[in-house]
């Protein structure tokens, strides 16, 4: 038995998105930089890509840059703003992922004036636009980047894009979102929200890994991360990953397609899983919103209670074929010390593990990683 319950860290590629990533491979052998044929034609498929990133979030063209993933569009957006757009205050969430948190320190390592506020965040991850607006009021002479995730990628909590980007304009802060948990799932619409900067990763919606983009709005133009040729209109150098591009690309569309029977299909998984682990053990509590429109319905956090083999339970699941985590993946499988469950929980008795499902995944998988649950912790 194999069953794959981590997709909120990665998720396999779509069949489809494999072939046309197989064709790209045997076919697209010039450099898309080229001016001859060869090249002209992979240059011809980069553009029909973005076209369809910058209509998933009803950007234009032109604000929509190619790079290597999610943490080098937050990297870069955190950066380039500071260097470039003269931000010397950034807001953000002690939650945030750590190609964020780790951005701001080496920020503020090589540039000391540049402070950092982190909003408080109640026991289900949520800010209050209340506290947000009030900083922003007394930061009203400084230049602030705002920076929110719009989905927690070990909780699940939506953040309210919306009224962030409202409020965020009304004090002309700038505003970076790290969409990489929602692409695919929740879009955000850049024409109703005014969002400066947003990240996503091919490898969160079965597309392949060491792609993403980033979605740079017009008023917030800042100078290359990599320096190097002309590529991506001269903001991103390096020769295009014309493959992962163009795969990237087909699994968006086909998320785009089955967006809503997706989006059933993965509640019925995680009502199934929690409804079976309250049956099993009352004590067990989950992590996150309980209202479901603020919360992924890609992934459940469960908190459990203390027990003898809580140390051992993400090794104990992996010898039975089961892969699921204890936070982000860069917390390499530890199931203790997530700087989300701490932000959220304080110091907490217990341990929280994070299932994580795709379109992939069965209820029959559900069932069988509840009686292993069952197994081990009863
Ligand atoms: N931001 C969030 C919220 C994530 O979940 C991840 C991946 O785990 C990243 C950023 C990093 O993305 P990538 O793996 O493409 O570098």
């Amino acid at each position: 038995m194999k069953i794959y319950f981590d997709n909120a860290a990665s998720t396999p590629v779509h069949p489809e998105v494999r072939d046309v990533m197989m064709e790209s491979l045997n076919e697209d052998i010039g450099n898309p930089s080229s001016i001859h044929d060869h090249g002209r034609k992979g240059k011809a498929k980069i553009e029909q890509a973005r076209k369809l990133v910058a209509q998933h979030f009803q950007a234009s063209l032109g604000e929509i840059f190619f790079t290597s993933g999610g943490t080098e569009s937050n990297n870069m957006a955190l950066k380039c703003a500071v260097r470039d757009l003269g931000v010397n205050h950034i807001i953000t969430l002690p939650i945030e992922h750590h190609c964020i948190l780790h951005s701001i320190e080496r920020i503020q390592k090589h540039n000391p004036d540049v402070d950092c506020t982190f909003l408080n965040i109640d026991l289900e991850g949520k800010i209050d636009k209340n506290e947000l607006e009030q900083h922003l009021k007394t930061l009203a002479d400084q230049k602030v980047l705002v920076s929110i995730m719009h989905a927690n990628n070990e909780i699940g909590t939506i953040q309210d894009m919306e009224n962030i980007a409202k409020i965020c304009d009304n004090y002309d802060a700038y505003l970076h979102s790290d969409t990489v948990q929602t692409v695919a799932h929740h879009p955000v619409d850049v024409s109703k929200t005014k969002i400066h900067f947003l990240s996503g990763s091919a490898h969160k919606f079965h597309g392949p890994k060491g792609v993403g983009f980033i979605y740079m709005n017009q008023d917030a133009i800042i100078e290359p991360f990599i320096d190097g040729g002309a590529q991506e209109r001269n903001m991103r150098a390096g020769t295009e990953n014309i493959t992962g591009i163009v795969g990237m690309a087909k699994a968006l569309e086909l998320a785009e397609e089955r967006a809503t029977e997706d989006h059933e299909h993965l509640l019925q998984l995680k009502t199934r899983l929690k409804e079976g682990l309250s049956q099993f053990d009352e004590r067990i509590q989950f992590n996150g919103p309980s209202d479901p429109s603020e919360v992924l319905s890609t992934l459940l956090n469960v908190q459990f209670p203390p027990h003898p083999k809580s140390d051992m339970f993400l090794m104990y699941m992996d010898l039975k074929g089961i892969s699921i985590s204890g936070g982000s993946a860069c917390s390499s499988g530890a199931n203790q010390g997530s700087h989300v469950i701490k932000a959220i929980r304080g110091d907490h008795e217990g341990m929280a593990v994070r299932f994580s499902f795709s379109r992939y995944n069965t209820i029959q998988e559900v069932d069988q990683v509840l009686d292993a649950i069952k197994e081990i912790l009863g």
